[in-house]
């Protein structure tokens, strides 16, 4: 990691990624007024049909977008509905509907956190086991406040969630093999690729840059995270100059749930090597740190050289749970070896994504 002190003329960059902000205040409950109407994985008529809706069945909408789509979830998967099938039954963002009958989610993953607030950044309160069902009092973004068994209420993830309770009926079950493991369907995730630009970072054997590596690694990781669910943003998408403010500001406008910013380390030393990954704040960036580590000293040939407490900029002024990996040694001609094929980035991405999976699943 070499942070690049002088000043430079930023030039003006556009993420090109924009997130709905439209998302719905309330929960709705609408019902099918069309036969067979199908469900999506997003909202297209090209994506994926995910299940099937009857005329009368009722679901809960979380979010309508702009093109005449809603959303629901379903087994923890975020699905969507063509609304103009739909019509709008009441609001149940209280605990009372108009039916008598509570909302309420299942806890579809083992383990699951309830917090004091609606991000992984609040407190936990307890943890509740797989399959319980809790009543719905609130919501906010991607997260349900539930009311406990001891009448006490707290915050769940609804990635972690099946929201559409008994009143939903959709026929068909949705994707078997994310029944194995848990979804990130929900979670948005910023992976920030170190250095670029004019900032080369370390330079390694053979002039490697360590700012290539982190965009070869960051594609990779961005890849196998949004074929697990996850929404993904990238600091940088080529090789352009970022700042360190400009890195933490993304995961600021957006409800981030994980940063991660990729490294690859240098040492004078050529035979010093392994992988290590860095937190600032204890509890979920320690969290975070020591899952990630444990599933890169697994799926990665490297010597782990474990987690560790650091001040770097951008996950010391970083609102989210946020780490540092410095992913093996481009000094090291062994390391580099590795490093350099298609396998060992793919270990590191397996390695990452597990790591994140067992974070959300605590
Ligand atoms: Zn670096």
């Amino acid at each position: 990691m070499r942070i690049l002190f002088s000043s430079i003329v930023i030039t003006l960059f556009s993420l090109g990624l924009m997130i709905s902000s439209a998302l719905a205040e309330d929960i709705e409950t609408y019902e099918v007024g069309s036969s067979n109407l199908n469900v999506r994985s997003s909202p297209s008529h090209s994506a994926p049909i995910i299940g099937e809706l009857q005329k009368g069945d009722q679901i809960r909408v979380f979010e309508e977008n702009a093109f005449g789509w809603v959303k629901t979830y379903f087994g923890g998967e975020e699905a969507w509905v063509a609304s103009q099938y739909l019509s709008k039954q009441s609001s149940t963002t209280a605990a009372t509907t108009t039916t008598g009958q509570e909302d309420q989610v299942t806890i579809i993953d083992n383990d699951v956190r309830v917090r004091t607030g609606p991000s992984t950044d609040h407190g936990i309160i307890k943890q509740v086991s797989k399959n319980s069902t809790y009543p719905i009092v609130n919501q906010s973004n991607d997260w349900v406040e539930v009311k406990l068994d001891d009448g006490s209420t707290g915050w769940i993830a609804m990635w972690l969630t099946d929201m559409n309770g008994e009143s939903a009926s959709i026929s068909t079950p949705i994707v078997e093999q994310s029944k194995n493991t848990s979804s990130l369907s929900g979670a948005n995730i910023v992976i920030d690729p170190g250095h670029g630009g004019v900032d080369p970072g370390a330079i390694g054997l053979n002039n490697i840059l360590e700012k290539d590596m982190t965009m070869t690694t960051a594609n990779v990781v961005a890849q196998k995270l949004r074929d697990a669910g996850a929404t993904v943003i990238m600091t940088r998408d080529n090789d352009y100059y970022v700042s360190l403010e400009n890195r933490t500001q993304v995961s600021r406008d957006y409800n981030t749930d994980v940063f991660i910013s990729l490294h690859y380390n240098a040492h004078s030393a050529h035979n010093v090597g392994g992988i290590e990954t860095h937190y600032y704040t204890g509890g979920n960036s320690y969290e975070l740190a020591k899952e990630v580590q444990a599933e890169l000293d697994s799926s990665t040939p490297l010597r782990g050289r474990g987690i560790q407490q650091s001040a770097f900029q951008v996950i010391r002024e970083n609102n989210a749970p946020s780490i540092l990996v410095e992913l093996g040694f481009i000094t090291n001609p062994n390391e580099l070896a590795f490093i350099q094929t298609q396998e060992y980035q793919n270990n590191v991405a397996n390695g990452i994504v597990e790591g994140i999976r067992h974070y959300f699943a605590q």
